[in-house]
């Protein structure tokens, strides 16, 4: 019986992340054009055809229709399933991580606001502010919820926010031109208040391996110098706050190290 439960509130967990990626899709379309997020209806950007209830199953809907839109056949990019699966999927991480409780919750939201900064900036290139505007409170909230004392989540910003500015004005110093954006600079100081000062550490160094990762792959795919780096940011922020062993793991191989 206790089996079956878990099953269920499995399966269920992943169906409701499937339908959380939906919206991830949705508004990391519209954002970046301004537009309403919550009201308005879904249409098919090619023929404008107001999509219906056959429409908009997250994955399913793709896999039927072949990655074409029913009414005018336009292709609808691989993006959109995979940008829905990858949502489902950590929201199933997060149940057998957390269970049912208010901590996966924000952790939920937080993996749904990181998604959208994800595919805005492999696109954009832009953190667009409304979403930092989001991860402050929840981030405040997520730190409340788990007893983290307020000094820590302080000096956590100021570190990220140092670090940050560091980044973004030494390279300029530099180099003469911009290395790292400020949509990212203010996500560090967020990413500080997220995690407080020990596991910003660990934060950076994954951040900077991810990042060095995908300037390589732009090159090969010939996508010019500027690379964003956005991406690395939010996949290494998810990791240091959904498993937060791995950190206290970066920190005890520092001590045998040393
Ligand atoms: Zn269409």
């Amino acid at each position: 019986m206790q089996a079956l439960r878990v099953v269920a509130e499995f399966f269920l967990t992943v169906c409701v992340g499937l339908s959380f990626g939906s919206f991830v899709t949705l508004a990391s379309y519209r954002l970046p054009l301004g537009e309403d997020i919550v009201v308005k209806p879904s249409r098919c950007p090619k023929c404008d055809t107001k999509l219906g209830f056959y429409d908009l199953w997250p994955v399913l809907t793709w896999l039927v229709t072949l990655g074409r839109c029913r009414y005018c056949k336009a292709a609808v990019p691989m993006r959109y399933p995979l940008t829905e699966l990858a949502t489902g999927i950590m929201f199933g991480v997060l149940y057998f991580k957390y269970g049912i409780t208010f901590q996966s919750l924000l952790l939920a939201l937080l993996w749904v606001v990181l998604m959208i900064m994800i595919v805005v900036d492999l696109e954009h290139y832009i953190i667009p502010d409304q979403l930092h505007y989001v991860l402050l409170p929840l981030g405040l909230g997520y730190n409340a919820s788990i007893g983290t004392p307020w000094d820590d989540v302080l000096n956590g910003f100021m570190l990220g926010a140092g670090i940050g500015l560091t980044l973004h004005f030494g390279y300029r110093y530099l180099r003469g031109k911009e290395g790292l954006g400020f949509g990212d600079v203010k996500f560090m100081a967020l990413a500080g208040i997220w995690l407080g000062l020990k596991p910003i550490v660990p934060f950076l160094f994954f951040a900077g391996i991810f990042g060095v990762a995908t300037g390589l792959l732009w090159r090969a795919l010939k996508k010019g110098p500027i690379f964003p780096f956005g991406p690395s940011l939010a996949v290494a922020l998810y990791f240091c706050i959904t498993f937060p062993e791995v950190s206290n793991l970066f920190w005890n191989i520092g001590q045998f190290v040393k």
